[in-house]
């Protein structure tokens, strides 16, 4: 991976001494491994979490941030990863209420049939969602009433009839993996690159880092550690280990940001083709709009012409009141999901996680593929299995919230 690829760090030093000794090295501070070293953090064993750029500045900052079942799901009938989404969704209501922001999504339907098809299977998403902590009164699911769905400007001369409101939860994806770092007591070496390891028969024991701000070099002494580097997992371990097989199938996907369009109120989940969903959601006096679906082979590539194109073709296709191309796109971005093989199926890509134990050093841990919505439990269990110690806190502490610094400089 060309080095120019990593955002350029900025000004400033890094207040640890050049050796440091902890019990879970963390390799990658993206939403799984600040959610790990929270839970490390809860269960009073002390871990470092170590990135090449910031915390939260990869794959985390770039989701349609969304913490939730899964509506899409309902069309794969993937119903179990639908209903670990649903508990997930409430475990960050209760534990990230600041960052967290219940809405009501309008699915639109083309036909009567369609129309019924989504309130049956709506009916039952939010039956299973139904533990909502804090959820809105005012927020109103179900059918949408007819003059109330005519009044929004996206659905003049559009090819619906009507729409089901459903229950999901919003929340600021970089900020909330910040504030998982800040609610650790981790010690945070970001923008370290780690350059070498020391290994001792089939365990990993020591790492050699260098600071890219000014060029320090630092060791890291481990007795566990785990890699979490997204998108970038595979290249890591070809450029650490020399390995070659590779172990993720990457996706890109692209959002632009318009400037918000007035009477557009609530987020619309469109549904298109092959299970795939159109999100246009008001955010923070802006709309956001994606998502697209392109394989890649790595976590930084640019956003080609035809998957913006794509995005375009499906908004005219779709809310054709809307003027889209001549609208200033105030901001695009492209994020890389990390996906796994789903068992068995040679095909078939899932959004699942999957802990791997690397067969070469025993002591080294991967996550592989997930969601920021299933990090928190996946990391939960992670945890659990390194120390031997359950923790029913992680469902119900609330988390401290990043105060623009970062932890290791408090
Ligand atoms: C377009 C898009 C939309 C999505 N929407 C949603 C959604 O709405 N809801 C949802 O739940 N999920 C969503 N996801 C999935 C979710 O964003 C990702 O699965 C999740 O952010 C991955 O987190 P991570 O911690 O595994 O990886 P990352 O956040 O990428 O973290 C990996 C970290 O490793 C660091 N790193 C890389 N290489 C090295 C190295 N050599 N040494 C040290 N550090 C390194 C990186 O800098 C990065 O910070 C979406 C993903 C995409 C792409």
């Amino acid at each position: 991976m060309p080095e120019a690829a990593w955002p350029v760090p900025p000004q400033g030093t890094c207040p640890l001494p050049s050796a440091l000794d902890v019990d879970v090295a963390i390799l990658g501070a993206g939403i799984h491994g600040a959610a790990l070293a929270r839970e490390l953090g809860l269960r009073g064993v002390s871990c470092a979490l170590v990135d090449k750029g910031e915390v939260g500045g990869g794959t985390s900052q770039w989701s349609s941030q969304l913490l939730h079942g899964g509506i899409r799901y309902l069309l794969t009938g993937d119903i179990r990863q639908m209903r670990e989404g649903l508990a997930e969704r409430a475990a960050w209501a209760r534990i990230a209420p600041r960052r967290c922001r219940w809405e009501a999504f309008w699915m639109p339907h083309r036909s009567w049939p369609e129309g019924l098809a989504h309130r049956i299977g709506i009916g039952l998403y939010d039956h299973w969602g139904s533990d909502r902590p804090d959820w809105p009164p005012e927020l109103r699911l179900g059918p949408v009433p007819q003059d109330v769905f005519q009044a929004d400007p996206r659905s003049v001369q559009a090819p619906f009839r009507g729409a089901t409101a459903y229950a999901d939860l919003m929340t600021w994806d970089r900020e909330l993996t910040k504030d998982l770092a800040a609610s650790s007591d981790a010690l945070v070496l970001d923008f370290h690159d780690p350059e070498a390891f020391e290994d001792a028969g089939g365990e990993l024991r020591t790492l050699r880092l260098r600071d890219r701000r000014d060029g320090t070099c630092r060791q890291l002494r481990a007795r566990r550690w785990v890699g979490a580097l997204g998108p970038w997992t595979d290249g890591a371990l070809a450029a650490w280990f020399g390995e070659t097989r590779p172990r993720l199938r990457l996706s890109a996907g692209i959002h632009l940001w318009f400037d918000a369009l007035p009477g557009c109120e609530r987020p619309w989940a469109i549904r298109r083709p092959k299970g795939r969903i159109l999100f246009v959601i008001p955010r923070d006096g802006q709309l956001q709009v994606g998502t697209t679906e392109r394989e890649v082979t790595d976590g930084w590539v640019p956003i080609v012409v035809e998957e913006r194109e794509e995005l375009f073709q499906a908004l005219e296709e779709n809310l054709p009141a809307v003027p889209w191309r001549s609208l200033p796109v105030r901001a695009e971005e492209l994020g890389v999901r990390p996906l796994v093989v789903a068992a068995g199926l040679t095909t078939h890509l899932s959004r699942e996680a999957i802990l791997e134990r690397h067969p070469r050093f025993s002591n080294l841990h991967l996550v592989l593929g997930g969601k920021l919505t299933t990090a928190r439990a996946l990391m939960d269990r992670l945890a659990t299995d390194l120390t031997g110690q359950p923790c029913s806190a992680s469902t119900t502490e609330p988390l401290r919230l990043w105060d623009g610094h970062s932890p290791a400089f408090r």
